[in-house]
């Protein structure tokens, strides 16, 4: 049916269990295409009746269930593992493991780790059930590998707002099972070690450096522009699990003893639309999901930098100490 184990069973059992009347569903953009198909077996095999959230949807800390709280008597979330919050109605999380194949990128990967030997593994959930795997292919090949567990995190798994798991670890180099470039870039800039990418979907493997220095130069360029800003906006996400209204009260302050304005701003989810309208302001904090000041931050017309780049803009922080912003879940 699908590219990934959405584990129907399992959740048919859940739904009959608790008798559920009404079950929300709840998929990250990449998994939509199955959701009228999923809810048409749930519906069929539990006689529940099935609906969809179609918001866009990111992580575990953007669960529906505060929309579907007096409605649903469970939401069905796929994609993500869960994070340590508090949900008001009972929130399934079902990982959703890719059946794509490693092998290739595997294989590829062994060339760039030439020349190290401990490794460091991390991955995102879609390919959790392989880090075993992995582990055991690196060793066969001569490497000493570790896998750790972070705060929040599972062993071996990266969030791209929660790095805990690959940080302090004495190793020669990284190895990431998984698409795109924004994990692995945290990797690098929390550990200063490369980081081999071994991309399934791709089949490909490759190291980090080029992408890392090429983000690095765009964010030093909106740092530069947010130094003349006088008028800033700090935005707030609603969404419980990148919701940190202390540490935007904090940036407001920190903002305003330094003599400039600063507006907090609240939104669900932020985007270049929403921000046009605030022709005054000069640029943007965001403390709502640390990617979206990296990975959008082409669309936005103004400078939209994280909380750790603002103090840099107010030299609390050296240049020299860059670092991507984290969530600590159920810390703030
Ligand atoms: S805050 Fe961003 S990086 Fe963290 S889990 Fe949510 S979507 Fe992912």
């Amino acid at each position: 049916m699908s590219m990934y184990d959405l584990d129907l069973e399992k959740v048919i059992k859940k739904i009959k269990d608790i008798n559920a009347s009404l079950v929300g569903l709840q998929f990250p953009d990449g998994l939509k295409i199955h959701a009228s198909k999923v809810a048409e077996q749930l519906e069929s095999e539990t006689g529940a009746t099935v609906i969809i959230s179609a918001d866009p949807c990111f992580g575990a800390c953007d669960t529906a269930h505060s929309k579907m709280a007096d409605l649903v008597d469970i939401l069905i979330h796929y994609g993500h593992t869960a994070l340590p919050l508090d949900y008001p109605v009972p929130v399934m999380f079902i990982e959703a493991y890719s059946q794509v194949d490693v092998n290739g990128a595997l294989e590829k990967s062994l060339e760039l780790l030439q020349g190290y030997h401990k490794i460091a593994l991390a991955t995102t959930t879609q390919h959790l059930h392989l880090l075993e795997d992995i582990k055991h292919f690196l060793e066969v090949n001569g490497k000493e590998v570790m896998v750790e567990s972070g705060s929040s995190t599972r062993v071996g798994q990266v969030l791209g707002c929660n790095f805990s798991s690959i940080k302090n670890l004495d190793v020669d180099a990284y190895f990431y099972l998984g698409s795109g470039n924004f994990h692995p870039l945290g990797i690098k800039l929390f550990t200063h070690k490369p980081v081999v990418i071994a991309d399934p979907y791709r089949g490909e493997a490759r190291d980090i450096e080029k992408f890392a220095d090429r983000i690095l130069r765009i964010r030093f360029a909106r740092i530069t522009k947010a130094c003349e800003a006088n008028k800033w906006g700090i935005l707030v996400s609603s969404k419980e699990g990148q919701y940190r209204m202390a540490l935007a009260r904090k940036i407001k302050q920190n903002l305003e003893n330094e003599g400039k304005e600063a507006f907090l701003i609240m939104m669900e989810n932020i985007s270049p639309d929403l921000l046009l309208p605030f022709l005054d302001l000069d640029a943007f904090v965001a403390t709502a999901c640390p990617r979206i000041a990296i990975d959008d931050s082409q669309m936005y017309k103004k400078p939209l930098i994280t909380p750790q780049e603002l103090e840099i803009v107010l030299d609390k922080r050296e240049w020299d100490n860059y670092q991507l912003d984290e969530i600590y879940f159920g810390e703030e």
